[in-house]
């Protein structure tokens, strides 16, 4: 076998094997391969070969110019999967962290001009030139958190107009990052403030406007909504959901964030790929989504970032049988934006064990957006994306919260970032 890229000298290379095909639920979330002194070899962006040094080396021959890593006895694991971000906006609302902190209600923040409906008012403003800064840098800042794979939503423009500038700039991302991105139209993100006190209105506009025209023009793999109490209900969700999978969008669902809103009910119903947030999904729900095969993923940092006491129950999503799944939820109001941060909290705040975090940031949340085949583990045939942690066991991933652990990512076969390659900058 040719190699163009070996990583070699692994403490220990750490991976799913054989889940590509459906995400692992349950007990089988415990499962990973460990190899000791591990060995990974690619070609052409792509792995071709997994295991240890030992056994491997002699059946791989280097090309001419051929890469050669030494990971100097540190931890390898697939490049990280965040399936659920908002990335692309203009305007952080960091003041309303303060008033939060400071003690103000969610309410208060609003009457003071916060929310989504500001993120809107900037966004509009900003215009295609200035998202796509905004998007590279953002891109940037994740990759070098070790995320190799990114879903990102629109929801920020709100008229057909608008929304569609914001997925065109997420294709223009997807051909400039060396990221692997996902695509997901949020036109029913909140009420676009041209339809106040018409939500139905704007719900039949979402339907039968926007989404022929982002499947038009191939804009986005998913559809998305958030049901909730304050946003759309069930009832309106489905309108949505509907036209959406007549249109051969995967489905996806914001659902029981705040309240129980039906939302992981109607997500089974839609037979959606995944609801996300989870943090008040009842029993029922949980059985029926695991009969339907949904994906909970779930969204520690929100709850985390914004002062909410509920966090998703993780140990009855993973003993229901539910796949689980992790993300980082970046957005305008909540700037948590790595992986291995939201491990952390998913092991302190809903008592995963770190394996289970592994799974839910990796080959559970590629199958969240739908590219289990290419990317979420290190197995022939798979997208390279690997990264080399300054840990000694990749169990310690969630202990060195808030410390720099990623030393150096490789996407596609190419080393992009890390603390190894702006070492080689001085
Ligand atoms: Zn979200």
């Amino acid at each position: 076998m040719e190699a163009d890229l070996v990583i070699r000298n692994a403490r220990e290379v750490v991976t799913t094997t054989g889940a590509s095909s459906a995400p692992l639920s349950g007990q089988q979330m415990r499962g990973v391969t460990v190899i000791p002194n591990g060995f990974v070899a690619a070609h052409n962006g792509k792995i071709i070969a997994v295991g240890a040094e030992a056994e491997l080396k002699g059946k791989i021959q280097l090309s001419a110019g051929a890469r050669v890593i030494d990971a100097e006895q540190r931890v390898v694991i697939p490049g990280l999967v965040d399936p659920h971000t908002h990335l692309l906006f203009a305007g952080a609302r960091e003041d309303e962290f303060l008033m939060r902190v400071a003690g103000e209600s969610y309410m208060a923040i609003a009457r003071a001009g916060g929310g989504i409906g500001r993120t809107v008012t900037e966004t509009r403003k900003a215009g295609a030139q200035e998202l796509m800064a905004r998007g590279l840098k953002n891109l940037a800042m994740v990759m070098r958190q070790g995320t190799t794979t990114i879903e990102i939503k629109s929801g920020y423009g709100l008229s057909t107009a608008t929304e569609l500038e914001m997925l065109r700039v997420t294709r223009d991302l997807e051909r400039q990052s060396p990221a692997t991105i996902v695509s997901t139209f949020l036109g029913a993100h909140a009420l676009a403030p041209e339809y106040k006190g018409r939500p139905d209105d704007f719900v039949e506009m979402v339907a039968t406007e926007m989404l022929p025209a982002v499947k038009q023009e191939n804009l986005a793999e998913y559809c998305d909504i958030f049901c909730e109490k304050g946003a759309f209900t069930v009832d309106q969700s489905r309108v949505v959901l509907k036209a959406a999978a007549d249109l051969d969008f995967g489905i996806k669902i914001h659902g029981n964030e705040l309240s129980a809103s039906g939302g992981c009910a109607l997500a089974a119903e839609m037979k959606a790929v995944s609801v996300d947030h989870c943090n008040f999904a009842t029993p029922d729900e949980l059985a029926s989504m695991r009969a339907a095969g949904t994906i909970a993923v779930t969204l520690p940092g929100t709850p985390f970032f914004l002062l909410a006491p509920r966090y998703a129950d993780g140990r009855m999503i993973i003993d229901t049988n539910v796949p689980l799944a992790l993300a980082t939820d970046y957005n305008p109001t909540s700037s948590i934006s790595s992986m291995p941060f939201v491990m952390f909290l998913a092991c302190r705040y809903m008592h995963l064990d770190p394996v289970e975090a592994l799974c839910g940031a990796t080959i559970n949340a590629a199958h969240a957006v739908g590219l289990a085949d290419r990317v979420g583990s290190l197995e022939p045939g798979k997208s390279a994306d690997a990264l080399i942690l300054d840990v000694e066991d990749f169990r310690h991933i969630p202990f060195y919260v808030g410390r720099d652990i990623v030393d150096l990512v490789v996407k596609s076969g190419t080393p992009v970032c890390g603390k190894r390659v702006e070492a080689q900058r001085h």
